[in-house]
């Protein structure tokens, strides 16, 4: 693959990654993409933006965001991350499951409920 220059630091090469993290409508999916190796400024194809626009709609996920604030909390183990009651009922969260926490990007993480290692 050729390596392309970075259009905004100017400094870094383009890498193709598989892990962007990309917001639509207040939903958050995983797409392919470049990153700069410099200043981590993530490039989506087009083709790829408007696939996930379609899954997106077929989902009928359209128009009904869940993206939700929340802050940390502290106890003793560690961080906290507490699951809005929103997000709990729509993903039918039990409390009980397990689930597979990824670091994406530079401050993202993606928690995926119920996956199987
Ligand atoms: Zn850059």
């Amino acid at each position: 693959m050729q390596e392309k220059e970075c259009p905004v630091c100017e400094k870094g090469k383009l890498v193709q990654v598989e892990d962007i993290l990309s917001e639509i409508d207040g939903y958050v999916f995983v797409e392919k993409g470049n990153r700069c190796t410099h200043c981590g400024e993530e490039f989506i194809p087009e083709e790829e933006g408007e696939r996930m626009i379609k899954i997106a709609r077929r989902l009928k996920l359209w128009g009904e965001p869940l993206k939700l604030y929340r802050k940390l909390s502290h106890s003793a183990r560690g961080i906290v991350l507490r699951i809005p009651s929103d997000l709990e009922k729509n993903l039918g969260i039990k409390g009980d499951e397990e689930i597979t926490i990824q670091k994406v990007g530079k401050k993202k993480i993606l928690i995926e409920v119920g996956s199987s290692r």
